[in-house]
């Protein structure tokens, strides 16, 4: 709220009047965005703020994070806990679904609320904060689990705790012998930068492998802040891995993405993931088709660095996993492959061999 005092420090919008004091929605949408923020948070953090070009009604950076009335439209084929998070949770805040890897959710908080998040209904400001009973119940599990080998720390967001318990956490975790990999999700580099302090980058230092999934949609994200955010964290030692969400309206062109992906490396920042959309509650307007999707990744390849090529996945709901979506070069004719070239987008027969190896017979 304005208080009346001289000049005001940038705050983070957190509701519809600030929306509209800002420019980012006129007058007449506050009431109903006023109802919908009673469902779900709303934060633009100051950098983001200044991302937005407040002029551009179609601006790739306002359409992730301001809210749209639509939001509050459930179709019948969205879901509340698209990822089904719930039936694989063996104490609170952890999801256990692969064999080899499991989720630690310390705390729902996020640096800023994306209207497409396919946790939506259970992020926000004042939830999820996991009690210090919980968080040693959880750890505790991991401890317990030794075909776990990598703790994966996502939420929420991570890096909204203090370092003091970013560290505590690490300690735990690495003193699992079976534990590899530590993984970390997160928005705040971009959305939150100055987080990012000397002190986080040090409670990042680990003995374990140690990577940093970098939450970004678009190439504009990648501005000075958190270009320092991002070598702050390099310089750690920390391995950074980006991860996106195909987005109508905001990345949704070979152009967009192409953009997207030399900006990650650039900032050393190797692309992962491109998800398809989850489909939470009132987020229709940001799907983009599958057969879309291929179509633009399959015009990207080839014409940008390998280093770029993500993995495009669908996260199946009901918990069967992640699943690639292609595009696939390779279609099966008898026993030979016709491969479509990268460069010529002509199909390249590769026959099979006259004398195909047998495998080769186990040690004994
Ligand atoms: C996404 C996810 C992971 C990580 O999967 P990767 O394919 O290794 O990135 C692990 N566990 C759960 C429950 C997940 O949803
Ligand atoms: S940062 Fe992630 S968890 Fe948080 S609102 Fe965005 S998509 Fe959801």
């Amino acid at each position: 709220m304005p208080d009346g005092s001289a000049p005001l420090k940038p705050r983070t919008l957190r509701d519809a009047a600030g929306l509209v004091e800002a420019g980012l929605v006129p007058p007449e949408a506050a009431p109903g965005l006023e109802r919908l923020s009673a469902t779900y948070a709303i934060a633009i953090t100051p950098v983001v703020r200044a991302l937005i070009d407040p002029a551009d009604p179609a601006d790739p950076i306002a359409r992730q994070y301001v809210p749209d009335i639509a939001e509050l439209e459930t179709l019948p084929e969205e879901r509340s806990d698209p990822t089904s998070d719930a039936p694989f949770t063996p104490v609170k805040g952890v999801v256990h679904r692969y064999p080899d890897r499991a989720l630690l959710k310390p705390l729902l908080a996020c640096p800023v609320y994306c209207r497409f998040c396919f946790r939506r209904e259970v992020v926000g400001p004042d939830g999820g904060l996991l009690s210090e009973a919980e968080l040693e119940a959880a750890l505790d599990w991991f401890a317990a689990t030794p075909t776990v080998r990598e703790a994966i720390l996502t939420g929420g967001d991570p890096l909204m705790l203090s370092p003091r318990r970013l560290r505590h956490i690490l300690a735990r975790l690495s003193a699992s012998p079976h534990l590899d990999i530590i993984r970390l999700h997160s928005r705040v580099p971009v959305s939150a930068p100055g987080r990012v302090t000397a002190a986080l980058a040090e409670a990042l230092d680990s003995e374990k492998a140690l990577f940093l999934c970098v939450h970004t949609n678009h190439a504009r994200e990648f501005a000075a802040p958190a270009l320092d955010a991002l070598r702050r964290l390099r310089r750690a030692g920390v391995a950074l891995l980006g991860q996106s969400v195909l987005l109508r309206g905001v990345n949704d062109s070979a152009e967009a993405l192409e953009a997207l992906f030399r900006a990650m490396l650039a900032a050393q920042v190797k692309p992962y993931y491109l998800h398809q959309l989850d489909r939470a509650p009132g987020t229709a307007r940001f799907e983009v088709p599958i057969a879309e999707g291929r179509r633009i990744l399959r015009a990207l390849r080839g014409r940008l660095t390998g280093l770029a090529w993500p993995a495009y996945v669908l996260d199946l709901p009901g918990g069967a996993g992640k699943a690639p979506l292609g595009p696939d070069f390779a279609t099966a004719e008898g026993a030979d492959w016709l491969v479509e070239g990268p460069l010529d987008h002509e199909p390249h027969r590769h026959p099979a061999r006259a004398h195909p190896s047998a495998p080769p017979r186990a040690a004994g």
